[in-house]
């Protein structure tokens, strides 16, 4: 299956000071890590995180970015200059911005559209509501935003995304998927991507599980056979919980 991939979704804490004190924390930790380990930080910290990383085994996200390269879109940030700084990987499509900013299937494509083009790596978030999955329609959504995104994504660049599974109802709940249920998503997901390309590229492609993953329930989550790695919101600002996750991914 696809490379283990242990990332962090900081959200909106830490200011650069806490950021540079934390990523400090969780270098030595993660240092012999088996897996790749990336922080996604706020844009603000994304300086520090850089110079804090540098010639460590920790890549450096960014949490969203616009399609354009650059225009009249105040308080926005483009791919280009996340990479012109040395940012190798943004999250896109997470349920908060969807859900709070606005982001649909489309402008989540034409993100992914302008980050593959500047040259990142892109982490993206797809994810059923509570109510989906209640009407049995987990596996339609899923698989609907999978499509969308990945329209006009060859096979060759699919080896700079990463899919997030990210059911909404456990993001930042305490309440995780079962091991089977999150299993049986990142394996449609899995499926999803075969149509579209072959399954070559999709046995090749990294699929993460997340929503409250944290340092007791990851070991069981990761050892499923269609999960490649984590997503982790709350626990990713522990460094030891941190820690214990990327170990657990194996
Ligand atoms: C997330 O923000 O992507 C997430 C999974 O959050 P949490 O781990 O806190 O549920």
């Amino acid at each position: 299956m696809g490379k283990y991939v242990i990332a962090g979704n900081w959200k909106m804490n830490k200011t650069p000071a806490e950021a540079k004190a934390l990523i400090e924390e969780i270098k030595p930790l993660v240092k012999d890590a088996t897996c790749d380990v990336v922080v996604g930080v706020p844009f603000v910290d994304l300086s520090v995180a850089l110079e804090a990383t540098a010639g460590t085994n920790i890549g450096v996200a960014a949490q969203n970015c616009h399609w354009a390269k650059s225009g009249a879109f105040t308080g926005e940030i483009s791919a280009e200059m996340l990479k012109e700084m040395g940012v190798g990987y943004v999250i896109l499509g997470h349920s908060e911005r969807r859900t709070y900013f606005g982001d649909t299937d489309v402008t989540v494509q034409q993100r992914t559209r302008a980050a593959l083009d500047a040259g990142l790596t892109v982490i993206l978030c797809v994810g059923e509501y509570l109510e989906q999955r209640e009407q049995g329609v987990t596996g339609e959504i899923c698989a609907m935003q999978t499509k969308i995104a990945l329209g006009g994504v060859s096979k060759e660049e699919l080896s700079r995304i990463i899919i997030a599974y990210e059911p909404v109802w456990a993001i930042g709940t305490g309440r995780t998927a079962t091991a089977e249920q999150a299993n049986e998503v990142c394996a449609l997901i899995r499926n999803t991507v075969a149509d579209l390309y072959d399954v070559e590229a999709a046995a090749a492609l990294t699929i993460q599980y997340g929503g409250s993953m944290n340092a007791a329930n990851a070991a069981e989550l990761l050892a499923q056979s269609d999960v490649d790695g984590g997503l982790i919101g709350g626990a990713s600002l522990k460094a030891p919980d941190f820690a214990t996750i990327v170990a657990a991914a194996k």
